[in-house]
Parts: C-alpha cells; sequence; structure tokens
C-alpha cells in the first residue's frame, strides 16, 4: 500500500510570527505520522519555514513554479530556485492559477515538466466546475487536463502526484462525498495506467474543503492517496486530526 500524502496549501495567508506558531505545532505533534506531510507555503516564506521544519518529517512545498529556467521573466520563480531551498513538491495548475492566471494545460504540463526536471515532485491539480459538472462534463475534463500533463511528461509521468480538486468544493465548505471523488479517481487511475507501467505508485489526493471530520471517509476510499487540503491546514488541531486520519 501506499504512503498517503497530506498537503498543506496556505495558499496567500501567513506572517512570519504567524507561521513560525504553525509549524512548531505541527512539528510538535505530528510524531508517530503514518503518513508523508508537506506544506505548500507563499515563495517569500521558504526559507523561513524550511528553517523551521529543519530535523522533522515536515516536508517543504511550494505553490507554483515557472516554467522556464531562467531568464526574463519579472515575477517568476524557477524550479531550480525552490530546490535550492529544499523544496520537495510544488503545487502546478491548481484552479485559483487556471482562473486568475489564465494558465492553460499546456502551460501547466510545461510546469510540471520543470518541477520534474529540478527532482521537485509536482502536485498536479485538475478538476471542473459546478457548471460543467451539472452539464455532465467532469470526466471530459479532467481527462483533458490529464491528457496533457500525459503527453508532455511521457516516461516520467509515475513521479508526479496528482491532485483531484473539484473547483465547486474549493474554500466553499461543499465536499465531493467519498463516491463523487472515488469515482473521478478510478477515471483518472485508469486513463495514468494507460500511460505508465507504473502508474499504480502515483498518489492521487483529493482537494476540495477536507476537513478534520470528512477526512477519515474520504481517505478511506480505494484510489484516494492522500489529499490537498487548503483552509483546514492553517489550523494545526485540524490539520494534524487530517493527518491522523491519514494511515
Ligand atoms: C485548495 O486550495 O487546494 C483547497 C483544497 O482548499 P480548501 O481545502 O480550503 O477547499
Amino acid at each position: 500500500m501506499k504512503r498517503k500524502l497530506i498537503a498543506g496549501n496556505w495558499k496567500m495567508n501567513g506572517s512570519a510570527a504567524a507561521n513560525e506558531a504553525l509549524v512548531r505545532e505541527l512539528t510538535g505533534g505530528m510524531a508517530g505520522a503514518a503518513c508523508t506531510v508537506a506544506v505548500c507555503v507563499p515563495a517569500p516564506y521558504l526559507a523561513q519555514v524550511g528553517a523551521l521544519r529543519a530535523g522533522s518529517p515536515l516536508e517543504l512545498g511550494a505553490q507554483d513554479v515557472s516554467e522556464h529556467a531562467e531568464g526574463a521573466f519579472t515575477g517568476e520563480v524557477s524550479a531550480a530556485m525552490l530546490r535550492e531551498f529544499g523544496v520537495r513538491y510544488v503545487i502546478v495548475g491548481h484552479s485559483e492559477r487556471r482562473q486568475y492566471h489564465h494558465e492553460t494545460d499546456a502551460v501547466v504540463a510545461d510546469k510540471t515538466k520543470a518541477a520534474l526536471a529540478a527532482g521537485i515532485t509536482p502536485i498536479v491539480c485538475v478538476g471542473e466546475t459546478l457548471a460543467q459538472r451539472e452539464a455532465g462534463r467532469t470526466v471530459d475534463i479532467v481527462k483533458r487536463q490529464m491528457a496533457a500533463v500525459i503527453h508532455t511528461n511521457g516516461h516520467c509521468i509515475s513521479e508526479i502526484v496528482v491532485a483531484y480538486e473539484p473547483v465547486w468544493a474549493i474554500g466553499t465548505g461543499r465536499t465531493a462525498t467519498p463516491e463523487q471523488a472515488q469515482e473521478v479517481h478510478a477515471v483518472l487511475r485508469t486513463q495514468l495506467k494507460a500511460a505508465s507501467e507504473h502508474a499504480d505508485r502515483i498518489r492521487l489526493l483529493y482537494g476540495g474543503s477536507m476537513n478534520a471530520a470528512n477526512a477519515a471517509d474520504l481517505l478511506a476510499q480505494p484510489d484516494i492517496d492522500g489529499g490537498l487540503v487548503g483552509g483546514a491546514s492553517l489550523k494545526a488541531a485540524d490539520f494534524l486530526r487530517i493527518i491522523a486520519a491519514a494511515r
């Protein structure tokens, strides 16, 4: 059985003081965790959180990466730069980046490639909007998003993590039922298996209002190998309860 991954997405939240308190509580409370745990923090805090987590099993993650290696791309951060700060995971193609920064499937695929080339595990997000779900297009949408990443990354695809994040469930308090999530995860697993003989080792995370109360049921599904957690990752007690549910 795969070791589950619970990744916190802090989004654009935090301060030096708040980060210190949160990371100290997390590292103090996660001894004996049966899963891998990471926090994906805003870029300016990578060095701080990297130092705070030193010597603990808490892994460091980032929230975005440039598809370019270097050069005249003001405001961008390269995968090699993230690597220098000890980053092990990077979220790629979060729906907020697709929506507010107009990231296309092709850009997401290139960012995935850039992360892999630097030895960072991309957490590739896919998911449908409410309108797309209601139009019966969920499977088409997530398969299209995944296909672009598979096409660009070829045999390296087994090195990625995928997060199924229905857009209508992110930050809304409205969670996909375990059955709804499992259904999409099974589709993604089948698609990945057709692309790689090693697809069984790819961790498929669920994300979208995962919390201390619903985590265990979601994580009990056969194709749910962890969670990408937004709001609940900002409260140590809640995040620790999700971590405890992942075994
Ligand atoms: C996310 O932003 O990836 C997320 C899942 O957020 P939330 O848990 O707050 O819905």
